[in-house]
């Protein structure tokens, strides 16, 4: 687990980086870092897409955070990093082919998607931004609809297919031939 000083340097390291913003297993629970400050939402209006589809990014990696500790965490994306560069992959791709990451990339995508689409910002803004805190499961009379949630998950679905099509193309062919190689040599 990091601490809060050092997770600050390492979030400025990524912003060095280009990264908009990055989150990370902290000693007190985890913590998300952005470049700027990110508003989503004025009042029960959704202000900015692009920052609403970014915070969204980052709640998957908080997610995945809770779903296996967040030692486990670093440790599988440093090494899934260093393995994609290991096998030949330009250095956006190998980071944007990190599990974790074509995971959160495919939710933001599908966010933006979206919410690009019909009346659908009004609806997630309803859903998202005008909760009922008493009943967080319900929501103060706009109801989103169900349409709404499906339209999402098959976004997001396609979004998962897109990335990992993405991330298949993005290994060099000559990369992919001497791995086959290598595990038809190791069953053989
Ligand atoms: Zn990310």
């Amino acid at each position: 687990m990091i601490s809060g000083e050092y997770a600050a340097r390492i979030a400025q390291l990524a912003f060095d980086n280009d990264a908009d913003a990055i989150t990370l297993p902290g000693v007190f629970g985890t913590m998300v870092f952005a470049r700027s400050p990110l508003r989503p939402c004025a009042g029960f209006q959704i202000r900015s897409t692009m920052d609403f589809a970014l915070v969204g990014h980052e709640l998957v990696h908080a997610l995945q955070i809770n779903r296996i500790t967040g030692a486990r965490f670093l440790a599988q994306y440093l090494a899934e990093y260093g393995y994609n560069i290991t096998i030949g992959m330009a250095p956006k791709a190998a980071y944007e082919c990190i599990s974790f990451e074509v995971e959160a990339f495919a939710f933001q995508h599908a966010l933006e998607q979206i919410m690009a689409r019909g009346n659908n910002k009004a609806l997630f803004a309803g859903a998202c931004c005008d909760l009922d805190l008493n009943s967080p499961f319900t929501n103060s009379g706009r109801n989103p609809t169900k349409a709404l949630a499906d339209e999402f998950a098959a976004e997001f679905k396609k979004q998962l297919a897109i990335a990992q099509l993405k991330c298949k193309a993005a290994v060099p062919p000559s990369t992919t031939i001497r791995i086959l190689q290598m595990i038809r040599r190791i069953t053989e």
